[in-house]
């Protein structure tokens, strides 16, 4: 029996029952253009369009980066994303602040959504240059709960993967992580600016309007600046990885991945020749042509996450379907959420039943 989405309204046009015969290989080809093969070095910049600068910033994982930007706004400037709160990343923006910001301060602070490796130093940047935070709503109180979040909710995460099909030992290692939000994000500011979906954000004369992603962060925000054919994506459209799209212990029940993929839609205004300026990985072009890769790729592996539920499989049975590369604990604790993210996409298209083990796990069965 069909089990109702959460989220009744919303529509995701998929290209499924077209005959599509789409392998793994050809779904994750690169088909975006770089117009850099060139990093900038830490602490400089590289200008992709006079007056807007991308920085990388370090993170120690094994995505090593994060890209963030400065615009050049009348007699300030615009920082969209902050890194982690760590000492290198601090001393990497103040050389940008010395060289790149030529003593001129920063008066705007855009964190395109609460996860750390973009929050991290939104509080550091409101406090030091007396200068608001902009958000939106769902993303600065997500903010402020994951740095509260402490042995309550990381017992929900666990007994959450642990319903999913992590074992003991992985569960034990990921406790022994600790906190990691509250251990690299500045203390969330008490006030903000707040985004919404529509709005159109004057920065240095230009407009940019705001698009809200869903899927990946409850309320990502994207800006996109017609004139200048710019897009600030955030994590919501990348060029090479794909975006995580995971199910959480506090919305156990989720559809995440109807969400991101109802959201690749909303971009179908943007100039076909629209340059992508991005978190990871470089700035690129041909934003429509990785919209429908992405849409793709999805679907290939939902088609490969049902075809292994000829019997009754937890999420993390159905990982080595959807990841073919070993992964450590970190890449776990994302891949996990993806996994019950596709199971329960397949379970809400009616594809797979759900069902409770006396053992308290939850499995996947094709539907007949
Ligand atoms: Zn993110």
């Amino acid at each position: 029996m069909a089990v109702k989405t959460p989220y009744g309204p919303i529509q995701v046009p998929l290209s499924r029952g077209q005959g599509r015969t789409l392998s793994m290989a050809e779904a994750s080809k690169i088909v975006v253009q770089y117009p850099w093969t060139e990093l900038p070095p830490p602490g400089t910049s590289i200008e992709v369009m006079p007056g807007i600068h991308w920085v990388r910033l370090p993170l120690p994982f094994v995505l090593d980066h994060i890209n963030v930007y400065l615009i050049e706004d009348g007699d300030g400037w615009t920082v969209i994303d902050t890194g982690l709160n760590r000492e290198e990343v601090k001393d990497i923006w103040q050389q940008v602040f010395a060289s790149i910001c030529r003593g001129r301060p920063i008066t705007r602070v855009i964190v395109t959504h609460f996860h750390p490796d973009h929050m991290g130093l939104g509080g550091w940047f409101a406090e030091r240059w007396r200068t608001d935070l902009w958000m939106s709503t769902a993303e600065w109180l997500w903010s402020h709960y994951a740095f509260r979040a402490r042995e309550k909710e990381m017992d929900a995460m666990l007994d959450f993967w642990r319903a999913n099909g992590l074992g003991r030992e992985t569960i034990d290692d990921m406790r022994g992580r600790g906190h990691f939000y509250p251990a690299n994000v500045t203390r969330p500011p008490v006030r903000y600016r707040r985004m919404i979906e529509g709005d159109a954000i004057e920065i240095n004369g230009m407009p940019w309007q705001v698009i809200v992603g869903r899927g990946h962060a409850p309320e990502h925000v994207c800006l996109y600046c017609e004139p200048l054919r710019l897009l600030l994506a955030g994590d919501q459209v990348l060029p090479r990885i794909t975006t995580n799209v995971s199910v959480q212990f506090h919305e156990p029940d989720g559809d995440p991945l109807k969400l991101f993929l109802a959201s690749t839609h909303l971009f179908a205004h943007c100039d076909p020749d629209t340059l992508v300026l991005c978190s990871h990985d470089r700035p690129f072009r041909r934003l429509h042509e990785r919209l429908a890769q992405l849409r793709e790729h999805h679907e290939v592996r939902l088609d490969d996450a049902a075809a292994a539920c000829t019997a009754p499989r937890t999420p993390v049975d159905l990982m080595p379907v959807l990841f073919k590369r070993p992964l450590n604990l970190h890449q776990q604790s994302f891949a996990i959420g993806e996994a019950v993210a596709h199971c329960h996409w397949l379970l809400y298209e009616g594809r797979v039943d759900r069902i409770l083990g006396q053992d308290g796990l939850y499995r996947f069965l094709r539907a007949e």
